[in-house]
């Protein structure tokens, strides 16, 4: 081999590795992590006119017939994270800031893995709806067989590094403002993941020393007592509203969520 031929064949490598690299970073995978809990979300007429419209979108409702959809951004090397919308059906923003989030990074080079639950219950939103089955999904998630249960599982197995949990409250609720609640202590990783996350998205940092005290069920706390650093990222909207500014305040927080973990 000539020394011109070497040097085409280490170029025409490199555009390969290099060309292999960027598609391995943009794999996308949907999939249904727990069904009994499908609905069909385009019946949440309000919710649905602000998802975006695309291919992916229409995947993700496509799945959400099935159960609760989850999609994987990555091939699953880098830092892995979770991010989880519509524990209660009844909070539209994050699942709509969730929705942007997937378009966002459709095609996108990120470094590391994302797996985002848009929509924990499809049934419970497309009936807009708090509960599903009579049950409050944030105080259950250390009850086997559940799907809040489900994600923490999943989570586990998957060596996920940080969850962020995204809801809304209603003006005069508990906690009733743009928030990011976490505790220090078994994990005080939750706590500087929620003091940057605070500072970054403009929201109030809401503490608590021990997590499994005051929401013993709460994906967060669950999470928390896993070991895996965990904030529950709130904004203020009524239930089954959309506040203006309310989806842009829970996707600055996702994205604050991703920047903190070095995933964007
Ligand atoms: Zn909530």
């Amino acid at each position: 081999m000539n020394q011109k031929t070497m040097k085409a064949l280490v170029c025409f490598l490199g555009i390969l590795i290099a060309f292999s690299t960027v598609s391995a970073a943009s794999a996308v995978q949907i999939q249904t992590i727990y069904s009994g809990t499908g609905g069909d979300i385009t019946k949440n007429k309000l919710g649905y006119k602000n998802i975006p419209k695309s291919t992916i979108s229409s995947q993700v409702i496509a799945s959400a017939k099935k159960g609760t959809p989850m999609v994987t951004f990555g091939d699953g090397s880098g830092p892995k994270v979770m991010i989880v919308a519509g524990v209660h059906g009844n909070e539209l923003p994050a699942t709509i800031a969730a929705m942007k989030l997937i378009n966002y990074l459709n095609g996108k080079h990120i470094k590391g893995t994302v797996y985002i639950v848009p929509f924990v219950s499809p049934y419970s939103t497309s009936k807009s709806t708090r509960y599903w089955k009579g049950k409050n999904l944030n105080s259950v998630a250390n009850k086997a067989g559940t799907p809040t249960n489900k994600i923490i599982t999943l989570a586990k197995q998957l060596k996920v590094k940080s969850l962020g949990d995204f809801h809304s409250t209603r003006p005069g609720g508990v906690p009733g403002k743009n928030s990011i609640l976490c505790t220090k202590s078994p994990t005080y990783g939750s706590y500087k993941m929620a003091y940057y996350i605070s500072k970054k998205s403009g929201s109030a940092l809401i503490y608590e020393y021990r997590a499994g005290v005051s929401y013993p069920g709460a994906v967060e706390d669950v999470s928390n007592l896993a070991r895996i650093p965990a904030v529950t990222c709130e904004v203020k909207s009524s239930h089954g509203t959309i506040a203006s500014g309310s989806v842009s305040k829970s996707y600055s927080q996702m994205l604050a969520f991703l920047m903190y973990n070095g995933v964007i």
